[in-house]
């Protein structure tokens, strides 16, 4: 064993690699318990800057500070078990990476070579120096890092050794360090590399990866990379496509634009531009010269100034930094097959650049729809001015139209009254008042008829109508006024075939007085008004074309008036002359000939004349038909009488109800009155069966109103109620309340005021 021992050392002592020998001593129960050098060449004492003689002899563990179970498993395998291993290791006390390997002497005795590694790692370091990555190894057993010059600085590290521990720890917060840590620790065969970019405590980015050779069981070798900058290009690039991207969805072509340069190259043209529409860019072309051409070629000429002072280089910074990095325009851009707006937006797509987006977006039909809203709004605004206008002017005249009438009936009424022994001055006196009590009704059933026509609520009749009777009728209502005014007035109604048809009598009436009314009201002394009834082709099989041409040569009108001749309350100003009006007739009579399905004309020359046309579609009525009961013959009503008869009136207006009691007492009847509906129902319950011929029954009453105290004297429990007479007085002169009325049982109806011809002649009809 000596000999042995002996031999080796001399054979070690020769080599220039570091060789020693280690005694493995063992405990009681055959473990191994301690190493010592048994012997040691001048290489192997050099690692530990030593010579042989000074460590010889010693603990193994207390000259190599090394992990010793590794160590002490090994020489003891070699020399107990005759096995060869071969390990690697890391020296803290000496900072070295080393490779061992262990091989059996004899019983007890060991020998081992160690090889230091950190010298190999060392000559990479230059080559390390030009790549822009630092180099470590890790030592998986220790978990410690041998850090290259260039890793060192780039964690700012001056040792060229550190923990693992140390190492995440100085680099990272707790979480990333934690996950890079469990990472490296558990780098093994299967999972053999790792890799980490993250952000570092002081704000920098950093690669950190480690890959673990197959070759070796220990160490893995890593990288360190500062990979702020790449991190940046990165961050830079996703800002730059995510804002191209959005922009390209909307805008037909982009462009990307460096101001810092002056260069320009186009981004993208999507296909709804033709390529003829493309501004391309030409090889070397400056933005500057590229923005002249586009304006030059392109942009309409209002526009040009506006476009090149806004897109010029150097106004883009400036209005770019006031716009937070992002503005549009607008303006019209010749396509070639026509100009069309279009919006050009400029985006700032990097921060520390002057990289700039341009891009070119359709705008032409939200701007068309724009400005078709702004011209509506702006028409509707002169529409509404000229409507207020004519308001107010109607509010004047008609305070003017309704004080006239009135002024002449208080003034007549007071002279009258002043007057009273003077009966033929009386009666003068009252047929004014008359007169201008007409004209007045007259004035507010057209006010109330406009507020119906504007509101809808204007309901047209369907009756029986003998045209030939009603234009007969009208002729004589104005007659009077013609002879009056100087005026030939003619009808002409032999061109028609029809003369019963069906319609509203009271509106197609209406229509006539109206133009017929204005015809003579214009017309001077010496003129002429001609009515001319015809009947166009028939329409359909029981309906005709009814036509009324209503011609004067009167004053006319201007073609601008004409216009506006059927809006409400416009009236032609006429130089010295004043004629009652309210500018509502003209207005009343084109919506009633509208309502009808029939149309309405007028040519006039201004001083010569007019001519109104009207074309009403009429069903024709074919019923058999006893001439009208409508017309009060004035002798017959004069001589009807309600002597014996009793009538309640009730109405809760004093003075209409007392001259209603006057005229059916002028004429023998017996008078009962009552002031509302309640007292109207308690005088008919109280009353005998029979008492009563009929009741005249206003319909807006405090208390009770007209249709509920008809409706609770039909319900009483007594024969003579179901049919006895009750008529209504109506002051609304429309439909509404004459539904009402009928609705509650009431007998006929009667318009307030209350003319006493016409209720003479209907309560006779009705007892
Ligand atoms: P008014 O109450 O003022 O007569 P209308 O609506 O009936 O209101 O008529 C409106 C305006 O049309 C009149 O003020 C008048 O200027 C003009 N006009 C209507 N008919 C004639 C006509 N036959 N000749 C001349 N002007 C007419």
């Amino acid at each position: 064993m000596e000999a042995i021992l002996e031999n080796s050392k001399r054979i070690f002592s020769r080599s220039p690699r570091p060789f020693g020998i280690a005694h493995v001593t063992l405990n009681e129960d055959g473990t191994p318990a301690d190493a010592s050098i048994e012997y040691c060449n001048q290489a192997m004492a050099a690692l530990v800057n030593c010579a042989p003689e000074d460590i010889i002899g010693k603990n193994m563990f207390e000259i190599w500070s090394v992990d010793n179970t590794d160590w002490l498993d090994s020489l003891y395998r070699a020399a107990y078990k005759d096995e060869s291993v071969e390990f690697e290791a890391v020296s803290i006390e000496y900072l070295v990476f080393q490779n061992c390997s262990v091989f059996p002497i004899v019983e007890g005795y060991c020998g081992y070579e160690v090889i230091d590694v950190t010298s190999w790692l060392a000559t990479a370091h230059p080559a390390m120096k030009n790549v822009s990555a630092g180099m470590f190894f890790y030592d998986r057993h220790t978990k410690a890092l041998m850090l290259s010059d260039p890793a060192k600085e780039f964690c700012s590290y001056d040792s060229n050794y550190i923990t693992l521990d140390q190492f995440v720890e100085m680099l990272f917060d707790p979480n990333e360090a934690a996950q890079i840590k469990e990472a490296f620790e558990t780098l093994s065969f299967e999972n053999d590399n790792c890799i980490f970019e993250e952000q570092t405590k002081n704000g920098g980015w950093l690669r950190i990866s480690a890959t673990k050779p197959a070759a070796s069981d220990k160490f893995a070798i890593g990288f360190i990379e500062d990979i702020a900058l790449l991190h940046d290009y990165e961050t830079r690039d996703v800002r730059r496509s995510r804002i191209i991207e959005s922009l390209s969805t909307e805008y037909y072509a982009l462009y990307i634009v460096n101001l810092d340069d002056d260069t320009i190259a186009p981004y993208l043209f999507r296909d709804e531009i033709v390529e003829e529409s493309r501004v391309n860019v030409s090889p070397d072309e400056s933005y500057s010269d590229w923005l002249n051409y586009y304006v030059e070629q392109y942009v309409v000429e209002a526009d040009r100034l506006k476009i090149l002072a806004l897109l010029s280089p150097e106004s883009l910074k400036e209005t770019l930094a006031e716009s937070a990095g992002d503005f549009s325009i607008s303006c019209q851009r010749n396509f070639g097959n026509g100009e069309r707006y279009i919006e050009l937006r400029v985006t700032k797509i990097s921060d520390d650049s002057d990289e700039v987006v341009i891009a070119a977006r359709n705008i032409n039909e939200e701007v068309k729809s724009q400005i078709l809203q702004k011209n509506a709004i702006q028409n509707a605004l002169v529409l509404a001015e000229h409507a207020s206008d004519a308001k107010t002017a109607f509010l004047t005249n008609i305070s003017h139209d309704f004080r006239t009438p009135l002024n002449s009936i208080m003034g007549f009424s007071d002279i009258a009254l002043t007057h009273l022994d003077d009966n033929e001055k009386v009666e003068i006196c009252l047929q004014k008042i008359m007169m201008s009590s007409e004209h007045l009704l007259g004035l507010i059933n057209e006010v109330l008829d406009v507020s119906r026509i504007e509101s809808g609520s204007m309901v047209l009749d369907e009756e029986p109508v003998n045209l030939r009777e009603l234009l007969d009728e009208v002729q004589s209502v104005f007659q009077a006024q013609a002879i009056e005014n100087g005026i030939v007035l003619n009808l002409d109604t032999s061109a028609l075939k029809h003369i019963d048809v069906m319609g509203d009598q009271l509106r197609i009436r209406q229509i006539l007085v109206n133009i017929i009314g204005n015809a003579i009201k214009y017309t001077p002394e010496g003129g002429s008004v001609s009515i001319a009834a015809s009947e166009q082709a028939k329409l359909t099989k029981g309906s005709v074309m009814f036509k009324v041409v209503v011609k004067d040569t009167g004053i006319g009108m201007s073609q601008d008036f004409l216009k506006r001749i059927f809006e409400p309350f416009e009236r032609e100003e006429v130089k010295d002359s004043v004629t009652e009006g309210t500018g509502l007739g003209m207005t009343i009579t084109k919506n009633l000939v509208d309502l009808m399905g029939g149309t309405i004309s007028v040519t006039s020359t201004k001083g010569k004349g007019s001519e109104f046309s009207v074309l009403l579609p009429l069903k024709l009525d074919t019923n058999e038909h006893l001439e009208s009961v409508q017309k009060y013959d004035d002798e017959l009503v004069a001589g009807i009488r309600f002597d014996d008869r009793i009538i309640l009136v009730v109405d809760d207006d004093d003075l209409s109800r007392e001259m209603v009691s006057e005229i059916l007492k002028s004429r023998g009847a017996t008078v009962e009155q009552a002031s509302n509906g309640e007292e109207a129902v308690e005088a008919v319950k109280a009353s005998d069966e029979g008492h009563f011929d009929a009741i005249i029954m206003d319909m807006r009453m405090p208390k009770m109103p007209g249709d509920v105290a008809t409706r609770n004297i039909r319900l009483l429990p007594r024969d003579d109620t179901a049919t006895l007479p009750i008529i209504a007085a109506t002051a609304d002169a429309y439909e509404e309340g004459h539904r009402r009325a009928f609705e509650a049982g009431m007998t006929v109806h009667i318009t307030k005021p209350i003319r006493s011809k016409k209720l003479v002649a209907t309560l006779s009809e009705l007892i």
